[in-house]
């Protein structure tokens, strides 16, 4: 996989360089800085917005270019963000900004933990922000993709203009401008366009500041779901047994009073409490797991991003945050996978066992692999360096006996 990341970059790198001799980086960028001023950005916010930027990103024009080689199962993509971590920490931050969380809620009419679910979704509740270098300086990634990345020409110029109408209305520093690769921006991932739509002032100082203020940020994405039809009160959907012969009803929409008369029922004979409201069937991992009726919110969430898994964790996190019990049916997974308390359990024996020294996180990276590769190899199992239940099943007999 890294073999064809690395020559898929190189390749762009190479069109790139070649669309260059055409027009290099700094001509794409004179040639951009008439069209800004043609929109109303003054040549002074453009200068200071540029200056020192004569290069584009490189690490941008990487990240445009992966492509993950397996499509991800809705299981997978749940479990490393509906977890033990990923609810502790919400919980912790939901005592901590209690009193903001509150005001929000009462003044958007969106709850807490739909935000805190957002807020951990987007850059795990704040923590991918301190780690700056995986943070763009925002002018240069997007100028960068305007420049390099046909298939997002046309959105960096429009977000980039976005920008610099930010920047020009004081709302950022140069220094805190910074964004992800795809010019997503501070403690909930705002593109410049949605930022100029929904950004709020909430904590008062007269800047909307979504990189350093958790109360901007967290009141702009309940104003974002309350501009786009957001139900104060209502759930997001509900989670349904599906019986023989349920695709057929895939994506159609009834109330869910017709759908119980369909057999799709709620686990443990729960009712529906508004039976006559409108949901839509999504069937996500297979006939053979859960069923989701989807409510009106489910598809306010995707306004965020438009995805139904996205939008699918964001419910399930905010139950559980809201205290409620989560998922009672299970995944059909395949045999052999790894649930995320599995994945800690297993890092956590390397760890113990002294294969292992780096963070219990749930996520089985490079690092897991050489450790179990290393661990198999020393006591005598099959080397296969993979994260699954067979070798969670070594290692706990390895150190049951140690
Ligand atoms: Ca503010």
């Amino acid at each position: 996989m890294l073999l064809r990341c690395v020559i898929v970059f190189f390749l762009l790198l190479f069109a790139a360089e070649n669309c260059g001799a055409a027009e290099s980086f700094t001509d794409w960028l004179h040639t951009f800085r008439r069209e800004a001023e043609a929109e109303g950005i003054e040549r002074i916010t453009f200068a200071q917005a540029f200056s020192g930027v004569t290069k584009p990103d490189s690490r941008v024009l990487q990240s445009a270019a992966y492509q993950p080689e397996f499509t991800q199962q809705v299981w997978e993509y749940l479990d490393t963000r509906v977890n033990s971590l990923s609810i502790g920490r919400g919980r912790v931050m939901a005592a901590r900004y209690h009193k903001v969380l509150c005001e929000i809620e009462k003044k958007s009419g969106v709850s807490a933990s739909i935000l805190l679910a957002i807020w951990s979704m987007e850059t795990n509740y704040g923590l991918i922000l301190d780690k700056k270098e995986r943070l763009h300086y925002l002018p240069r990634a997007l100028a960068t993709l305007g420049w390099g990345d046909a298939k997002r020409k046309k959105f960096a110029r429009t977000q980039l203009i976005a920008a610099l109408k930010i920047f020009a209305a004081g709302d950022v520093s140069r220094a805190d401008f910074l964004s992800s690769w795809a010019g997503a921006m501070g403690h909930t991932q705002f593109i410049p366009t949605s930022y100029l739509a929904y950004a709020v002032d909430f904590d008062g100082d007269g800047r909307r500041d979504v990189w350093n203020s958790v109360a901007d940020a967290l009141a702009s994405s309940a104003n974002l779901l309350a501009k786009n039809g957001w139900r104060t009160g209502k759930t997001w959907g509900y989670e349904v047994v599906l019986g023989e012969g349920a695709e057929k009803y895939q994506g159609q929409t009834k109330t869910l009073r017709q759908w119980q008369q369909l057999g799709f029922v709620r686990p443990q004979q729960k009712a529906f409490p508004r039976p006559d409201e409108k949901a839509v069937l999504k069937i996500l991992g297979g006939s053979n797991g859960p069923g989701f009726l989807m409510l009106r919110n489910f598809f306010v969430l995707k306004k965020y991003n438009n995805s139904d898994f996205y939008a699918l964790a964001v419910g399930l996190l905010a139950d559980r945050l809201a205290g409620w019990p989560g998922m009672v049916q299970h995944w059909p997974k395949p045999p052999g996978v790894l649930s995320f308390a599995e994945k800690l359990e297993l890092q956590t024996l390397l760890k113990q066992c002294g294969y292992y020294n780096a963070a219990v996180d749930g996520y089985p990276g490079k690092k897991t692999r050489a450790a179990i590769e290393t661990f198999q190899q020393e006591n005598g199992f099959k080397v296969n360096g993979k994260a699954e239940k067979s070798t969670l099943e070594q290692l706990r007999e390895f150190s049951g006996n140690n």
